[in-house]
């Protein structure tokens, strides 16, 4: 198989990845149930973790780093303690369902929200638009850091230096971005929270994601339960990571991430966007050779490429490709709102790689699409 689907979650995994998860079936505990070896060990686990998501994404205090399900859990916890009390909200028009979908049914707690449709490839107009579209009720902002279903690169540190002047708290959802982009969390003046996904680019396994929580935020848990401290106590705890992360954590998945952010940090983010960017590049330059497709390649871009075929449906074309043992995604990735904005509501093929794709796959696959 040629795995091109990164952006659902990467594939393969580093056998690091692999070793740290087997280790910590075998030693691992409950961390904080107990002060026994393997509890213990778990509890060691979790800091060293945590320890280092804190370090890779500027946060020195790594209680502030909280461990979820996925990126969707973290974006959920923090918009709803965010607009907990209702109040306008500022979103791009690039958003994935897991920030509109918590907006969108949060409309009954009074939650309204504005959408920025600017053209792709376009962070001058962007930023232009964002500005205009903020008012004097609005609490936060919601940015993808890099469209899941073209890829483009959004400036959040501009969009930043907006939210802090207007007194704006901002979201980034760093799905597409944590472990290709650096991100220093410490360079931010507005940040209410990074949301991250453990199993896409830093290599974790399935069921791994993090909050990055900004500093001087109110907090609401989205369940209250065992956290090992306080127990005596009816009251959820009120401090982090505790006040949101109730019950047994999944010590096996975050041995398993901890060791994908040892791979990242050994290969450097740094190299790892320049791989990415280059096989997009090589992919967008053989597709547009092709009369009947529009490719959607452009400047600031990461590792993802979305592509339309004049005759074929975005389905048919990856179910030729699977039929192939090539695996991208077509169809709506989640982000109708991207589609909507871009013009494309019925959906693209999506090409998108890790570090571990070659330039030998992505010469494979267009020649593939090119006999088609
Ligand atoms: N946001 C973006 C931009 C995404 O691409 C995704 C998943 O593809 C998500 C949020 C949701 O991530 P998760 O599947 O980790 O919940």
């Amino acid at each position: 198989m040629i795995y091109l689907d990164n952006a659902a979650t990467t594939l393969p995994k580093p056998s690091g990845v692999l070793e740290a998860i087997e280790n910590a079936l075998a030693e691992c505990g409950n961390a904080g149930r107990s002060g026994h070896q393997a509890a213990m060990k778990s509890a060691e686990v979790l800091y060293h973790c945590r320890d280092m998501i804190g370090r890779m994404f500027g946060q020195d205090n790594p209680e502030q780093v909280v461990f979820t399900l996925n990126t969707t859990h973290a974006l959920n916890l923090v918009i709803k303690s965010v607009m907990r009390e209702g109040g306008h909200c500022v979103i791009s028009g690039y958003e994935h369902n897991s920030v509109v979908r918590p907006l969108h049914a949060m409309q009954r707690n009074g939650v309204t929200y504005s959408v920025v449709r600017t053209p792709l490839f376009d962070p001058g107009s962007f930023l232009e638009e964002f500005e205009k579209l903020i008012r004097p009720d609005t609490i936060c902002a919601v940015c993808t850091h890099v469209s899941n279903v073209f890829g483009y690169i959004f400036p959040i540190e501009q969009i930043d230096k907006i939210c802090a002047k207007h007194g704006v708290k901002l979201i980034v959802d760093a799905a597409q971005s944590a472990g290709c982009i650096p991100i220093d969390c410490k360079k931010f003046s507005s940040l209410a929270a990074l949301c991250a996904p453990g199993h896409k680019g830093l290599y974790g396994p399935q069921g791994t994601g993090v909050l990055i929580c900004g500093d001087e935020m109110k907090w609401y848990p989205m369940m209250e339960g065992g956290t090992g401290s306080n127990s005596l106590s009816l009251e959820q705890p009120d401090f982090l990571p505790d006040l949101l992360e109730s019950g047994t954590q999944n010590v096996h998945g975050l041995a398993g991430l901890a060791a994908g952010v040892e791979y990242v940090l050994s290969c450097g983010e740094d190299e790892i966007l320049r791989h990415e960017q280059e096989l997009i590049g090589y992919a967008a330059k053989e597709l547009a050779k092709i009369p009947r497709f529009r490719v959607f390649n452009g400047e600031p871009q990461a590792g993802v490429l979305a592509f339309v075929d004049e005759w074929l449906s975005a389905e048919e074309i990856t179910d030729f490709l699977g039929e192939k043992g090539i695996a991208v995604r077509g169809g709506l990735h989640c982000a109708p709102l991207a589609h909507q904005t871009v013009g494309t509501s019925s959906g693209c093929v999506r090409i998108s790689v890790s570090s571990f794709n070659t330039f030998g796959e992505i010469e494979a696959v267009c020649d593939v699409l090119k006999e088609l």
